[in-house]
């Protein structure tokens, strides 16, 4: 069976609120996650960036400890090397010499001893015996540099194994007023001197610091690891003083594979301070944070969702509820057609529309033909039957989703057919009655038809009235036929 008025009812509003219900909760969820990945993303940006504040100014610190030490150091040597081409020293004796020579600063707890090597690299001067014992330098690297070039001024070495103990030796150039070569003055900071500035520094266990000579030659480095002293890191890109243009990167160090935060101090002494701290370390704080945020985050959001969805079901199975009740209340129970008020808010919208329009309006009134006789004959429940059989007739016939078919009430029908002439009105009567008549040979209805195109002074009972006429004049007529309704005005159709 078809009921044209239905289809109206389908794609109705709650459908789109389920729907807009389901759109903006994902929206709210979406743009809610964003803002929280963001503020985490921010977090992290800001303990990155104390985290390598803190590091520069822990650089800063050593640097400038290391370097002031060297500075001070190196007047010493600069003095030593000065006062050494003074004509009248020769003739001094050796705690007078001692006394010019050498300064108490190069005596302090973790500096070597001066001492003065002539041009063949002998022992010449001890500060810390009168009675030095002869040894030759003439070997090493301190002193050929300084021999080969004179413009070397402060010479740091390598860590070496320097009077038993691991130190640099930082040496300077004895220079003839003529500019000749006439020997070395060569000291050292031994080891212990980093060690004891490490030590007063509070540091985690994977934090690191490296003490670089400009030539990125590894002099130092905590944790200690005699294995990585020396070592020199100019083929290491990262490490190069021009790629490390901030001043910092991230990434794995020399040494081990642990990703760290490294930040170089930009000075200007002779030795480099890098420092770094391990990305974990950096980040934990963080991290605990942000895995705590988003569990809440994910909890809220799936909640939301579930509470969405459960929603969303509800408000559809309201809805549906409300299409079974508004279907109940508008469609006869026997037949299954659209019943009496509906077809009257039916034929009242459609009288409007062709109002407005200046379209037709066709409808049909159906009625059983000796239907009281049929029901003393057959019984009611077999006239039921009849009923429902007319009503299946009705529905086959239509073929438009405006068209309206009804009980009208007891055994009568009427057909509501928007835009239909009277002649094509006449055409689907015609239909109806053979479809009642082949149905069955005890049945036949008489059916009277109308059309009007309605001027805004008219009612659409007069298109009820003048089918209801033709209906009785099918009746008059013999019953078992349709008869157009004949009406005086000009716009109906006859
Ligand atoms: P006519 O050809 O002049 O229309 O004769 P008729 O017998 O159909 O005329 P009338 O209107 O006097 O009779 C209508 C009968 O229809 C009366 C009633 O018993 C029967 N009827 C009305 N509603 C129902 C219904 O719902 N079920 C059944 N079985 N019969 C109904
Ligand atoms: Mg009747
Ligand atoms: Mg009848």
């Amino acid at each position: 069976m078809r009921f044209g008025w239905r289809k109206e009812v389908a794609g109705r509003p709650w459908r789109l609120s389920a729907k807009l219900l389901i759109i903006s909760s994902v929206a709210t969820v979406i743009g809610f996650s964003a803002i929280c990945v963001n503020v985490m993303l921010d977090m992290r940006r800001g303990e990155e960036a104390l985290a390598r504040q803190m590091l520069e100014n822990l650089a800063s610190g050593v640097d400038s400890d290391i370097n002031r030490n060297i500075e001070l150091y190196d007047l010493s040597l600069r003095a030593a090397a000065s006062n050494m081409i003074l004509p009248e020293i020769k003739e001094l004796s050796k705690p007078i010499l001692h006394l010019i020579l050498f300064d108490r600063a190069a005596t302090a707890r973790h500096f070597g001893a001066l001492q003065v090597f002539d041009a063949g690299g002998r022992l010449t001067i001890d500060a810390s015996t009168l009675d030095p014992r002869p040894e030759n330098r003439g070997d090493e690297e301190y002193f050929r540099v300084h021999r080969d070039s004179p413009d070397t001024g402060l010479f740091i070495s390598k860590p070496m194994l320097h009077r038993g103990a691991y130190a640099i030796v930082l040496s300077r150039r004895i220079t003839g007023e003529d500019g000749s070569f006439l020997g070395v003055v060569a000291g050292s900071i031994r080891f212990s001197y980093f060690h004891d500035l490490f030590g007063r520094l509070s540091l985690g266990a994977d934090d690191t610091i490296t003490v670089l000579r400009r030539d990125r030659t590894i002099i130092m480095r905590r944790p200690f690891d005699l294995d990585i002293i020396g070592k020199n890191l100019a083929d290491r890109a990262s490490w190069n003083p021009a790629n490390m243009n901030s001043g910092s990167y991230a990434g794995a160090g020399p040494v081990d594979p642990i990703p760290r935060l490294y930040v170089r101090h930009n000075g200007t002494g002779p030795l480099n301070v890098v420092v770094g701290k391990p990305l974990d370390s950096i980040l934990s704080l963080w991290r605990t944070e942000a895995i705590r945020i988003a569990a809440i985050v994910a909890a809220l959001i799936v909640f939301v969702l579930g509470v969405t969805l459960f929603l969303a079901r509800e408000i559809g199975r309201r809805a549906e509820a409300e299409d079974k009740l508004e279907e109940l209340a508008t469609t006869d129970a026997l037949t299954g057609l659209t019943n009496r008020r509906k077809f009257d808010a039916s034929i009242d919208a459609e009288w409007r529309r062709a109002t407005r329009q200046k379209t037709p309006v066709a409808l049909l009134m159906i009625d059983a033909d000796h239907f009281k006789a049929y029901n003393d004959t057959f019984g009611h429940q077999a006239g039921d039957e009849v009923l429902i059989g007319i009503a299946i007739c009705i529905s086959d016939s239509l073929r438009r989703a405006g068209d309206c078919g009804a009980r009208y009430g007891g055994e009568e029908f009427a057909v509501l057919l928007p835009a239909f002439s009277a002649e094509e009105a006449l055409d689907v009567a015609e239909n109806i009655r053979l479809k009642v008549q082949q149905w069955s040979e005890h049945t036949s209805i008489s059916i009277g038809v109308a059309s009007m195109t309605p001027d805004v002074t008219q009612e659409w009972s007069e298109l009820v009235g003048a089918a209801d006429k033709a209906l009785y004049a099918a009746k008059a007529g013999g019953r078992n036929r349709c008869v157009v309704a004949t009406v005086p005005q000009l716009s109906l159709v006859a």
